[in-house]
């Protein structure tokens, strides 16, 4: 099936107003000049469609649920919000959750079709357990757990994990690190007190990304706090100073300021920062209680329809849950906060996941040969419509 579109194509490096010709459900040819169209985007986009590597559920499923069913719930939602492929991130939990996880997504990513209106799973991201002790955040300490071979090796033995995540300073972290590497995962440190030691050690175990920036992550004063003075060089250093470093940002407006937003895509540049959602099963939900992970073991959390807010140890005050929307909010928020140009702004939800994770070549641009995953966007960045290997899907009716 030929299939032609028209309009402002957002390339990796430029806006062409052209038009796109697909083939069995590929993109066939970019030709830079507006030829007549089954499809028109008029003052609008066309963009790839967005690629997610942390999230962990939406309406009203989180994929720690474990069944098939939750996880095509999750990734339905996200579909119809733009995110065209996936990966699904565990949580804290038991051996036993985590590689109920695991076979779920393994399950439902041997069945997806385009016809299924469902974000495709391109791996998942191994995220909870290992996480250090005193930084869980929302998720449950009793899931926290220290890397072990027997432990890991179980998951990594699925095939299907992608992206990898320890605390850089927990004891074996540095074989779990090669394990990962063994495996290709993208590997990354979050929810973590890491030091610039830690983080060195890391790195040549082949550790390069780290885990929403800014969250749940070292600082120069929380290492003060823990290690006395001198004081030293954190995450944050050690992120801002190694080009080959890359980090993500939850752009949802809610977790950080326009300004931080900015400073990071300024830092970093376009292709080392990937927007991420981090969204849980309350994304596309009422505002109220619900579960952070497994639904019958994960910690409760509140939303308020905005961001996840949940009651912070033995004070008064909440934190942080993680979020509740999908990525075309992020875009939005990161094009309005940041001085880029929309290229960059699209290929941070788009090209540079699907390079850092390895799956590029298939998807992440408008590109000959990958797989035609588009979304038309309003002039505000709104998304209109979602073709999922041409195949056009239902849009969500509310946020
Ligand atoms: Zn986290
Ligand atoms: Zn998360």
């Amino acid at each position: 099936m030929n299939m032609r579109f028209r309009g402002h194509l957002v390339l990796p490096d430029r806006v062409l107003n052209g038009t796109l010709e697909l083939h069995d459900g590929r993109i066939h040819a970019i030709h830079p000049r507006s030829r007549t169209a089954h499809i028109d985007a008029e003052d609008g986009y066309i963009v790839p469609g967005y690629i997610d590597i942390h999230v962990h559920g939406g309406a009203g499923a989180d994929y720690m649920d474990g069944t098939p069913q939750a996880i095509r719930a999750a990734n339905r939602a996200h579909a119809a919000r733009g995110t065209t492929t996936l990966f699904p991130t565990t949580t804290t939990g038991s051996p036993t959750e985590i590689s109920r996880m695991i076979n779920a997504c393994a399950t439902t990513k041997k069945s997806w079709k385009p016809a299924s209106a469902e974000a495709r799973i391109a791996g998942v991201h191994l995220y909870g357990p290992y996480f250090a002790e005193d930084k869980v955040g929302c998720h449950s300490v009793q899931g926290r757990r220290d890397p072990t071979p027997e432990d890991f090796n179980q998951y990594f033995a699925s095939g299907l994990i992608r992206i990898a995540t320890c605390a850089a300073e927990l004891p074996g972290a540095e074989a779990f690190y090669r394990a990962a590497r063994q495996r290709r995962c993208l590997i990354t440190c979050g929810h973590s007190n890491a030091t610039w030691t830690d983080m060195a050690r890391a790195f040549e175990a082949g550790m390069r990304h780290v885990d929403h920036f800014w969250c749940a992550m070292s600082s120069v004063a929380s290492l003060r706090n823990l290690h006395g003075t001198p004081m030293q060089a954190s995450m944050e250093q050690f992120v801002l100073a190694h080009q080959a470093m890359s980090t993500e940002v939850i752009a949802d407006g809610q977790h950080l300021s326009p300004e931080l937003l900015n400073f990071a895509w300024r830092m970093k540049g376009a292709t080392r920062l990937c927007l991420v959602t981090d969204a849980n099963r309350a994304l596309g939900m009422p505002p109220g209680p619900y579960r952070f992970g497994p639904a019958d073991t994960g910690s409760w959390f509140e939303s308020n329809g905005l961001v996840g807010m949940a009651p912070n140890g033995a004070s008064n005050s909440k934190s942080l849950a993680s979020s509740v929307v999908a990525l075309d909010t992020m875009v939005r928020n990161m094009a309005q906060a940041t001085q880029a140009p929309l290229h960059e702004v699209i290929r941070m939800a788009t090209l540079t996941p699907a390079e850092r994770t390895g799956i590029a070549r298939d998807t992440g641009s408008l590109e000959p040969g990958k797989r035609a995953d588009l979304l038309i966007l309003d002039k505000d960045l709104n998304v209109r419509r979602v073709f999922l290997a041409g195949h056009e899907i239902p849009l969500a009716s509310g946020r």
